[in-house]
């Protein structure tokens, strides 16, 4: 973690090999293999090969972790990695406006006074959240999305705690929510190629959440939202559970009319209930309306269930032959659901329904997205109407309280924040001068 995953850490390590002479063919070596062995595949590279490359990196990774590691220790690097390290723990955010509103409290822009970075911060009323019983979902959120690491999934970059607050800090996602986008833009729905592609960021978010094995169990519109360059990231981990490995879950969870039939019916479910959930979004983003129920339609909870359990959902001439087939996605049967065969995706991603999405690409971040937000549009119905979150009065606080506050107040993800100093230049711009009296054969990156 303190060399090769923590983007810092890797920096400030590899620049401290570069710097002994007696390290540098090491290096050398290391660059070959990272430069082959990254993203770009090459045809001619045999599987036998690769194999003994990857042997070979993870040869190198021991080496470099015995001798070096504790010799680094000792170096002006690490001591510079330590001072990293402590600006890390502290947290100097400056609020702005007010994005949104969730079941605990309010989702707030800030930024960091630092580096000028923007975020979503998500703030839970502890109030709120004790009379309500809120802690382990609160928990249970801000644990699951610590763990994640995707494009296609808000990212946690700190949390801490205030006298009345918990709370979050997110990747901003300042373009919208899809619900948004398909119902209040003047058309009702979304062009194919929009449909596509963010059905396929989804499906990318979907897969990095499910080899973690984490059911999200909420694919709804709602909940999918758009950054300031288009591209779409899940979010709302509120209700996803981490599997324990090959098992499955029961629980009435999701939101009424997006809950897939064995949820419904009180069955044992796993993963597959997320593919019925990229089913019913692929559906509502083309047809500009939910599966199982009409735009403004009211309908009974009885009534919504038995028609997602029972009846076969309509497809009306906005759908083509590949779209009607991708929504096979909505298979009441999740053994014959596409999606559900145990592998782990793939088969929903070489569907013909994405033949023009090439995803390592995608993945990789290196295509555009189709529609750019407006920067100087608001995406979101007025949320000055919405009313002031009320306080909770009358909620003692006590000690198994604190314990709850403080398993939440952990500070800074390094993950994340040091891809912060990072893209923002900040790291360059402090670790600059140093950097070129050092730099003896150092990277260029
Ligand atoms: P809850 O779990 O209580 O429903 P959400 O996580 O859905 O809370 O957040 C509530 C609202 O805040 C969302 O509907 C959205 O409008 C806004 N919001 C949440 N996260 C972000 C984010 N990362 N960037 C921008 N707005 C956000
Ligand atoms: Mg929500
Ligand atoms: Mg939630």
């Amino acid at each position: 973690s303190l060399c090769v995953k923590q983007p810092i850490g890797k920096e400030l390590f590899q620049q401290f090999c570069w710097a002994q002479p007696d390290l540098q063919n090491y290096m050398t070596l290391l660059k070959d293999l990272v430069g082959q062995t990254g993203t770009r595949m090459q045809p001619n590279v045999t599987f036998l090969l690769k194999c003994k490359k990857f042997k070979l990196r993870k040869e190198l990774h021991r080496f470099l972790s015995q001798e070096p590691f504790n010799k680094y220790q000792d170096s002006m690097f690490f001591d510079r990695f330590l001072q990293w390290k402590k600006l890390e723990r502290s947290k100097l955010f400056r609020q702005y406006r007010l994005l949104g509103k969730g079941g605990f409290g309010e989702v707030w822009a800030c930024q960091v006074r630092a580096t000028g970075m923007m975020y979503a911060c998500k703030k839970l009323d502890k109030g709120h959240v004790k009379r309500r019983r809120g802690e382990n979902l609160a928990l249970n959120e801000k644990q699951l999305l610590e763990e994640v690491d995707s494009r296609f999934v808000v990212n946690l970059a700190y949390s801490y705690e205030t006298k009345r607050t918990l709370c979050m800090v997110l990747t901003m996602m300042s373009g919208g929510d899809l619900k948004f986008h398909i119902y209040n833009m003047g058309q009702r729905g979304l062009d194919r190629n929009r449909v596509c592609f963010y059905a396929a960021e989804v499906c990318c978010g979907l897969t990095h959440l499910h080899e973690k094995l984490i059911a999200y169990r909420d694919l709804k519109p709602e909940n999918i939202l758009l950054d300031d360059k288009g591209h779409i990231r899940i979010s709302d981990l509120g209700l996803a559970v981490k599997l324990s490995e090959g098992r499955l879950v029961r629980g009435h969870v999701g939101t009424l009319g997006y809950m897939a039939p064995e949820v419904i019916n009180g069955h044992k479910y796993g993963l597959c209930v997320d593919w019925w959930g990229l089913g019913c979004l692929i559906y509502e983003m083309t047809a500009g309306k939910p599966p199982f129920k009409g735009r403004k339609e009211n309908v009974m909870r009885q009534e919504l269930e038995l028609r997602i359990t029972k009846e076969q959902e309509t497809y009306d001439e906005k759908f083509d032959e590949e779209v009607k087939s991708i929504c096979t996605l909505l298979n009441k049967n999740p053994k014959e659901r596409l999606g559900c065969s145990g592998s782990g995706g793939r088969d929903v991603k070489s569907h013909p329904f994405f033949q023009e999405i090439n995803f390592r690409m995608l993945e990789a971040g290196l295509i555009e997205a189709p529609f750019t937000p407006d920067p100087r549009h608001v995406y979101c119905s007025d949320v000055q109407d919405i009313d002031e979150f009320s306080t909770v009065r009358g909620v003692v606080h006590t000690d198994k309280d604190d314990q709850f506050y403080k398993q939440f107040n952990t500070g800074s993800v390094p993950l994340s924040w040091q891809n912060e100093m990072m893209e923002t230049g900040c790291f360059k711009e402090l670790n600059g001068e140093k950097r070129t009296a050092l730099k003896e054969g150092g990277t260029e990156r």
